[in-house]
């Protein structure tokens, strides 16, 4: 591959598609944040790539995208041919290109971060699909043969989705179950609108539904219908439920008024947002809050978000939209060594969010009426670091304080769980709840059952859009690969 001037980069810096000014933002926007580039700014993005001939921006994304070589289709204005090179390795990549914590994959491996600023990779692989898709791009299946072989899909998150779509096109007929209404997982009921707008994936369920994949929506294995059922129907089932398992953090006072759990006051923030709000809607209740929420008025209070990862990110940005009076995120580490994306905390800052770093939150004080009114926390300092190299933080003694609030949302993480209809079809589990794949004997994402594969937060505890998309996509190679010895089996 040859490029016009490899020396683009000097004369044009990185720049992002532009964004929602933040004084919209902070009056209640919830639009998606950035843009998305025009043809003229993409070409001239893509044109900053060095082509360096050691394509580490590949390496580090978890599907190996080609990134050099969409990066010259868009150059040369080959969008289609781009679209199709995307496609080749990633279901979802308008998603990625959108909600990848790109500093810490892709983009944070690029040649150019040192120094220059890294190519602005995620958002040209957006610009790349949404272009082709609404000029009319699909995936092309007619070449594809049918081998009469049917596959349950369990959740129709980005690991389901991706399964589904690699066995589409190994011409394996998938069907797609979710207990929500909607396909998506957490990108629907879970990620804001302002990191991705939920027209996007209604979008890509037109694309998948015309790839020939069906979706039984309402649907959930363990009381609606059970895997044994799925077992019987079909010829494997792939598990991509997701981690849902809530860590409350165990702090005296948490069941006070105004203490809310993250991931159901963004699912319900969300949804009256799109207007699919459950008073209105049909829909299922949050699993395990079989209650719905109610959210309270932010409007002028003061929100204290426990938690630093995306998670906690997405709800001190919500709370801004909400109206709060001050939002403050307290993390127990230090900023470096925050799980989230810095591109989000960088975000949130601008939109008027406080950090507290090295805090970690002891309990929650509540008034006579137990509502809250304030979280204690002690100050910490790195400790030792583990077998993972992460320090501990370490409480400092004497250094007790009260940061004073009305509302407290707790953002300390998800895990998964094998619940006990899976047990009951020989799946194993791991102490923390994650699904056991592969090992001696098995191929990649094949359970202790043998009809059964699982990838996603599922199988990898709480992760990334991104990952959950890889292992779906290469779960369904699993599969195609059972399947093709089983049918091979039969002919002999
Ligand atoms: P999920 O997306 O959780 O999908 C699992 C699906 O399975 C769900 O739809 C669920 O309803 C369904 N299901 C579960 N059990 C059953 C059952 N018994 N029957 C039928 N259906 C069932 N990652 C990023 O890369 N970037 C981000 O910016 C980002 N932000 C995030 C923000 C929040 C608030 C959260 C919580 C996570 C975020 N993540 C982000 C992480 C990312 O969303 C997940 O890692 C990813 O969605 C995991 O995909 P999955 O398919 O494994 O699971
Ligand atoms: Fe980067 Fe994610 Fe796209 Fe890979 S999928 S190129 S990590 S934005």
């Amino acid at each position: 591959m040859s490029r016009a001037n490899v020396f683009q980069f000097l004369d044009l810096p990185r720049e992002m598609p532009r964004r929602i000014p933040v004084e919209l933002r902070t009056a209640g926007d919830w639009g998606e944040l950035y843009g998305r580039f025009g043809a003229a700014e993409a070409r001239h993005q893509a044109g900053r790539c060095l082509d360096c001939g050691n394509p580490y921006c590949s390496w580090k994304c978890p599907v190996h995208n080609a990134i050099p070589q969409w990066l010259q289709l868009v150059q040369e204005n080959r969008i289609l041919e781009a679209a199709e090179l995307c496609h080749s390795t990633n279901p979802l990549p308008e998603v990625c290109g959108r909600v990848c914590p790109q500093d810490r994959l892709c983009e944070g491996s690029c040649t150019l971060d040192d120094g220059f600023g890294a190519v602005t990779i995620g958002a040209v692989e957006k610009y790349i699909v949404d272009t082709a898709l609404d000029q009319g791009w699909r995936p092309d299946l007619s070449d594809v043969q049918p081998t009469g072989c049917r596959v349950a899909v369990v959740g129709a998150g980005p690991a389901g989705i991706a399964c589904a779509d690699r066995l589409a096109r190994a011409g394996i007929q998938a069907v797609v179950y979710d207990r929500y209404e909607q396909i998506g997982g957490l990108l629907q009921f879970g990620i804001p609108t302002f990191k991705l707008d939920k027209a996007v994936i209604a979008r890509r369920r037109q694309v998948l539904e015309g790839m020939g994949i069906q979706f039984r929506l309402g649907v959930e294995v363990g009381r609606d219908v059970t895997l044994e059922q799925l077992l019987d129907e079909y010829d494997a089932v792939f598990l991509g439920t997701g981690a849902y398992r809530y860590t409350d953090g165990g702090l005296p006072g948490q069941d006070a008024e105004g203490v809310l759990p993250a991931l159901p006051f963004l699912v319900q923030n969300g949804r009256i947002v799109t207007g699919t709000d459950p008073a209105t809607a049909q829909s299922r209740p949050i699993a395990g809050w079989e209650d719905r929420i109610r959210l309270p008025d932010l409007g002028g209070r003061r929100v204290l978000v426990l938690g630093g990862g995306d998670t906690g990110m997405d709800c001190v940005r919500s709370a801004i939209r909400l109206g709060a009076g001050r939002v403050t995120c307290a993390y127990r580490r230090d900023e470096a060594s925050m799980p989230g994306s810095a591109r989000e905390v960088a975000n949130a800052r601008e939109e008027g969010v406080r950090f507290l770093f090295n805090r970690q939150p002891l309990a929650i004080e509540t008034d006579e009426h137990n509502r809250v009114t304030g979280v204690r926390m002690v100050e910490t300092r790195p400790g030792e670091p583990d077998a993972r190299g992460r320090r501990a933080p370490v409480p400092i003694e004497g250094s007790e304080s009260v940061i004073g609030c009305d509302v407290v949302i707790i953002a300390f993480g998800f895990s998964p769980s094998v619940p006990e209809w899976m047990r009951q079809a020989g799946i194993e589990g791991t102490a923390n709840g994650r699904i056991v794949t592969g090992g001696p004997g098995r191929l990649p994402y094949q359970t202790a059952n043998p009809r059964v594969f699982a990838g996603g937060d599922a199988v990898r505890g709480a992760d990334l859009v991104v990952t959950a998309v890889a292992e779906g996509r290469d779960a369904a190679a699993s599969i195609a690969q059972a399947l093709a010895g089983q049918t091979a089996a039969v002919a002999a």
